[in-house]
């Protein structure tokens, strides 16, 4: 195992094509000096030894809704708690999300659990007041190339959790990326959350090789959203155990405490049964992914010298 473990790294590491590829994107690209970097989050370490979970329902919609799912999902072993205030939804009739509200149930939620907190910014006027509630900010799908807001968050003081384009390539991801360090905020996240394929049976198909290909050519955190790109609860889980294996730092997932009465996404929202059961049958595909990370100062050593 471990053999095949340091070739595969190897061979990751020297892939002429990534190197052309990505290099420019200097602030952001692996280089020999910086293979990996931990965003710091409270008392959380994101990219370092342990996978973080964050976890909640897809909007906030009222305080025993949120508070509710907090408390279930701390006691399962997320560490971060999401929800969003402000939702980008394609149809301008869909529940748009509570706003500054939002953002007060939020920070309740904090106080009463320690949790931290991820919510989206759609716009770089809200930047400052969400930067107020949030420990890391939340760029959207829908947002990844909106320049002006990357380049708010440049100096928004938070860490950013930057989702992929649903029709994004990684070069564009690590693009915005790139933009959000030179405004001046190195904190980025990385997150994989499906793309549009020719696909319909799933809502976006996960590309779950974005992340071994983000961790060979970036230091920065990657993390999967594995509700978005299913779409359907039912396959949560299993792509959590993928996320796990091939190297992710964490995952973002939607629970409901009703799914079925959910504002939105209620179809590819847990339950809190359903969460804690994943949480529990994720341990030994974690214990796996360990096993390779105490692996990789060696690997990136041998990667080096060649
Ligand atoms: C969300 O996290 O609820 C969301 C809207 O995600 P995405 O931007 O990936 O669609
Ligand atoms: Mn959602």
């Amino acid at each position: 195992m471990i053999p095949h473990l340091l070739l595969t790294r190897i061979a990751r590491l020297m892939n002429p094509k990534w190197n052309g590829q990505f290099s420019c994107f200097d602030l952001v690209a692996k280089t020999s000096e910086r293979s990996r970097s931990v965003v710091q989050v409270r008392d959380i370490e994101i990219g370092g030894n342990d996978f973080v979970v964050m976890a909640g329902p897809c909007a906030v919609e009222s305080e025993s809704q949120l508070l509710e799912t907090a408390i279930a999902v701390a006691e399962a072993g997320a560490r971060i708690l999401r929800g969003g205030a402000y939702k980008p939804r394609s149809s301008p009739y869909a529940f748009q999300g509570l706003g500054l509200e939002g953002l007060k149930i939020l920070r309740k939620a904090r106080e009463v659990t320690g949790l931290a907190i991820v919510t989206e910014v759609m716009s770089e006027e809200d930047v400052e007041l969400i930067a107020e509630y949030a420990d890391i900010m939340q760029v959207g799908t829908r947002s990844m190339e909106n320049y002006a807001l990357l380049e708010a968050l440049g100096t928004c003081g938070r860490p950013v959790l930057l989702k992929r384009g649903m029709t994004a390539t990684l070069e564009d991801l690590l693009r915005s990326a790139q933009v959000i360090a030179v405004a001046g905020n190195p904190q980025v996240i990385l997150c994989e959350r499906g793309i549009r394929t020719f696909e319909t049976a799933t809502r976006n198909t996960l590309d779950i090789a974005a992340v071994p290909v983000l961790k060979a050519v970036s230091h920065l955190p990657v993390i999967v959203d594995p509700s978005h790109a299913a779409g359907v609860r039912s396959l949560v889980p299993v792509l959590s155990r993928a996320a796990a294996v091939v190297g992710a730092d964490g995952l973002i997932v939607e629970v409901h405490p009703c799914p079925e009465k959910a504002m939105s996404d209620g179809n590819q929202s847990l339950t809190f049964g359903e969460f804690s059961h994943m949480m529990r049958d994720l341990q030994p595909y974690l214990d796996l992914q360990q096993e390779s990370r105490q692996l990789r100062p060696q690997l990136l050593a041998v990667g080096r010298a060649d």
